[in-house]
């Protein structure tokens, strides 16, 4: 089944929210996006562009989610549009509008990201000389979702690791998993699984370029935040490792049948800086201006080993839970997440220094010239 019909994080701003469980993904974007994006907008409304007097500047957010990244990013637009505008001392009718087109699944909760977008707006006050729109999209950014030469600056954080699919080459006849019940790739996974994954990441990836090559004008940017794999090498990070005991632990006390954990995979690649690299060159239509890699963990703000582990294991649960529920069903949630806590504290005693830490890849992509 597409990824596009089921996936979306979880919702609210509760306990197990994602608003409340996605801190690394805002430091991300804080370290090493922002100073990326603030690059492309100053060199698309440079004066050498001649393009300061664009009416219109249309940024989109794919996979924009909900939560603080979202919000910071487009207030970080909108405070170095402001910026450079006020630089150059140009009068209001020289400034362009805005207009941020924030895409998600349909099933994203899309209700508190515009709640959230007006306290934004508020804050922002008269001191802010552009004026800005924001706009919704749902559907899948593997599809189109913009009219032709349309966008200036497209920016993704920490969501093209998510597949349009489980790559359907790992079920048998049966509908059983070739990855052995993992639900995700980990050491013991057959290499025959390991290469669907990367033949589905490319695929896919390919698609988002050759669509998004369309809606970009001729030199519009992209940032894109990707988790992935710091080499060629099947890279088996600690939440896998993780979900992969937990998988384990189950299926052995007998709570979720072999059966059901046999045909349960999570439709997400963490590819490598060479799987990103060779896609955007073989796509052929985007120019890659910078590459930059970046470790970095959940819940490093806390020191206490158990509130951190406790912490880790609610992030992976933010963006997995919703996946979890519909296929155990509902009944099965909390067991399945309490025995995640169980395993990442005791994986936090065990190795008293670690983390359940996540390889970034951050790219900028411009557009070449028609
Ligand atoms: N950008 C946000 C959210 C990242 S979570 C942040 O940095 O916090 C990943 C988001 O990507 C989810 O909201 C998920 O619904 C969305 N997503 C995954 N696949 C998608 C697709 N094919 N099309 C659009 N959105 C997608």
């Amino acid at each position: 089944m597409e990824t596009k019909n089921f996936l979306r994080m979880k919702e609210g701003d509760g306990e197990f929210s994602y608003a409340q469980n996605s801190t690394l993904q805002g430091r991300i974007l804080d370290q090493v996006s922002k100073p990326l994006i603030k690059y492309a907008i100053r060199s698309l409304l440079s004066n050498d562009n001649n393009t300061h007097f664009l009416e219109i500047f249309n940024v989109a957010d794919l996979g924009c989610g909900v939560g603080s990244s979202p919000i910071s990013f487009i207030s970080y637009v909108i405070d170095t549009i402001n910026e450079i505008y006020k630089d150059l001392k140009l009068d209001n009718s020289q400034v362009p509008k805005i207009n941020m087109w924030m895409n998600d699944l349909p099933s994203n909760d899309f209700k508190l990201l515009f709640q959230n977008l007006k306290k934004l707006e508020e804050s922002k006050g008269d001191d802010c000389i552009t004026s800005c729109l924001f706009m919704g999209v749902y559907g899948s950014f593997y599809n189109r979702l913009f009219p032709q030469n349309f966008l200036h600056l497209v920016h993704s954080n920490y969501a093209l690791h998510w597949l349009s699919r489980v790559p359907p080459s790992i079920y048998n006849e049966s509908r059983r998993s070739k990855n052995n019940g993992k639900m995700i790739v980990c050491e013991t996974s057959p290499r025959e699984v390991v290469k669907a994954y990367r033949a589905q990441f490319h695929k896919d990836f390919s698609q988002f370029l050759e669509c998004r090559s369309c809606e970009i004008v001729s030199n519009g940017y992209m940032v894109l935040t990707i988790v992935g794999s710091p080499s060629m090498v099947p890279h088996h990070p600690c939440s896998a490792r993780l979900l992969c005991k937990v998988m384990d632990n189950l299926v052995s006390k007998r709570l979720i049948k072999e059966e059901k954990a046999k045909s349960f995979d999570l439709p997400l690649h963490y590819p490598s800086k060479e799987e990103i690299e060779s896609t955007i060159k073989k796509e052929g239509s985007f120019t890659i201006e910078k590459l930059e890699t970046l470790y970095d963990c959940f819940a490093k703000e806390i020191n206490d080993i158990e509130a951190k582990a406790i912490s880790s294991a609610n992030s992976i649960r933010a963006s997995i839970e919703v996946l979890v529920c519909y296929h155990f069903g509902e009944h099965i949630c909390d067991l399945f997440f309490d025995e995640l806590v169980r395993v990442t504290i005791q994986h936090f005693y065990n190795e008293p220094n670690a983390s359940v830490e996540l390889f970034n890849i951050v790219v900028m992509l411009r557009r070449k010239i028609d």
